[in-house]
């Protein structure tokens, strides 16, 4: 598990909150990261730490809660968006998905999206599920009427038409999902390639578009929308909850997985898999966590996502906690998974093939 152990501020924030710290103002809403010092404009590796060297320089001891908060925000939000996450050598499109719902699939992919576009990738995160929590999440618009990934899956409408840019993350978009999906699964089974019809729109767009990561983030089920984002990927990262029932039914997904390759994509694997919501005051979460490590193995992230009440917070302001509480634990946590993501280089899917 990454180091990720600090304490996150209970109580409210304290009225003139120094250093960006969001606190708990309820229209705290940052499109611009905050730096406590305006840093210099460079690529130069050496001069990436700046920020945070000069805040911490800048600090007195009896500061060191928050600033430690601090400066993990700026790390996390990388003010100079420099590029130090590797880019992937090609696209990489990595389905999210776990047929339970409430697990973390859309928390999850908004921040790992969010942590990866901050750290200098190009990233589309297709909603997929009907409920529209990922355009939620980034602050994107999908209310009825709005054009949405069920008029490129129905209608053949290019992504390249409906995609919307996520609020106050630069690189990072969102193809929405509109309550109109909820009858996709219906509608899409006497269409002609039904399957793939998401695969040759994320093809088209990405023949025209820079494009470094997509998400797919999938709904609780294995239908026609989910199998959609199977045919379309060659990683599957599936999240996994800390809690006592989150093994049961893994068995029909993996069996779903296999089915996808044996029939439709040879291609796909499952290339990650992220312990989520996890309390380190439990012994069932490492338990669970154990569990899941022993049968998956490498597959499995270090980092662990840790319960906290910031991250279930962010998508009531439009936001991933990575932007809404930079210094928090949930948002350094996503931060050092979409680092072991970016690191990995989908190397671990092409070795599970
Ligand atoms: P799914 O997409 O699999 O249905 P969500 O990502 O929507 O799951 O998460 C389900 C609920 O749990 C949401 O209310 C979300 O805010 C909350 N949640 C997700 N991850 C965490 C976490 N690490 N700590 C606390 N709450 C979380
Ligand atoms: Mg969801």
């Amino acid at each position: 598990m990454s180091d990720v152990g600090w304490p996150e501020p209970t109580g409210p924030a304290p009225d003139a909150a120094p250093l960006g710290w969001p606190g708990s103002q309820p229209d705290y809403r940052p499109v611009a990261p905050v730096a406590p010092v305006a840093p210099e404009p460079t690529s130069s590796p050496a001069a990436m730490t700046q920020p945070a060297e000069r805040l911490r320089a800048a600090l007195q001891p009896e500061d060191t809660p928050i600033a430690m908060a601090a400066m993990a925000a700026v790390r996390v939000l990388n003010p100079t968006g420099s590029q130090d996450f590797p880019r992937p050598e090609r696209r990489r499109i990595l389905t999210v998905a776990n047929q339970k719902g409430g697990v973390g699939k859309t928390t999850s992919t908004v921040n790992l999206a969010a942590a990866l576009a901050l750290h200098g990738n190009d990233v589309l995160v297709i909603d997929l599920d009907p409920q529209g929590n990922a355009s939620t999440g980034m602050g994107v618009d999908h209310q009825a009427g709005v054009r949405s990934i069920y008029d490129v899956l129905l209608d053949n409408v290019p992504l390249a038409d409906v995609v919307q840019p996520a609020v106050g993350i630069p690189r990072l978009s969102c193809v929405p999902a509109t309550i109109d999906l909820a009858g996709a699964e219906i509608e899409l089974v006497s269409m002609v390639a039904r399957e793939s019809r998401l695969q040759r729109a994320i093809a088209a767009y990405c023949d025209t578009h820079r494009v470094d990561y997509v998400f797919i983030d999938c709904p609780p089920s294995l239908g026609l929308l989910t199998l959609n984002a199977m045919v379309a990927t060659e990683e599957v990262l599936i999240p996994i909850q800390c809690e006592y029932y989150a093994l049961e039914g893994l068995g029909q997904l993996l069996k779903t997985i296999e089915l996808v390759k044996a029939n439709l994509n040879p291609h796909i694997a499952v290339s990650t898999i992220l312990l989520t919501m996890y309390d380190a005051r439990t012994r069932l979460a490492d338990q669970v966590a154990d569990e899941v490590r022993t049968h998956f193995g490498d597959t499995v992230l270090e980092t662990m996502i840790p319960r906290s009440v910031r991250v279930s917070e962010a998508p009531g302001y439009g936001q991933s906690v990575v932007t809404y509480d930079p210094g928090s634990r949930g948002a350094v946590a996503y931060l050092e998974a979409a680092r072991e993501i970016a690191l990995r280089s989908g190397s671990a899917a092409v070795a599970a093939r």
